[in-house]
């Protein structure tokens, strides 16, 4: 139970804070889906370029997915919703890569 709670807490404030989007009509839900292998070429490793040796930079794309009502933790709540995907680019060549382009 100890350990529960600050779970509880966070995800109360994460409830809270959409609301309050929701109130300023602006609320926005990003749908995330990242594998194993991508969160970790796009957030926990370096990655160089292949023709510079450049070291690349993390970007992230919005793709807008429409509005509509989203069950988040079972509040409902109307939003526009986007769909967030990383890849990453380098800024001499101006290649960018996916995580599948890399070898891990
Ligand atoms: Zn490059």
């Amino acid at each position: 139970m100890g350990q529960l709670l600050p779970i509880l807490i966070l995800v109360a404030i994460i409830i809270i804070a959409g609301l309050l989007l929701a109130r300023f009509g602006n609320s926005r839900h990003y749908e995330i889906e990242l594998t194993f292998k991508q969160l970790k070429d796009y957030f926990l490793k370096k990655h160089y370029c292949m023709s510079c040796n450049n070291k690349l930079k993390r970007r992230a794309k919005e793709e807008y997915k429409g509005e509509g009502w989203s069950d988040i933790m079972n509040t409902f709540s109307y939003a526009k919703k986007y769909k967030r995907i990383y890849d990453l680019h380098c800024s001499i060549c101006g290649r960018s890569y996916q995580s599948e382009q890399l070898n891990s």
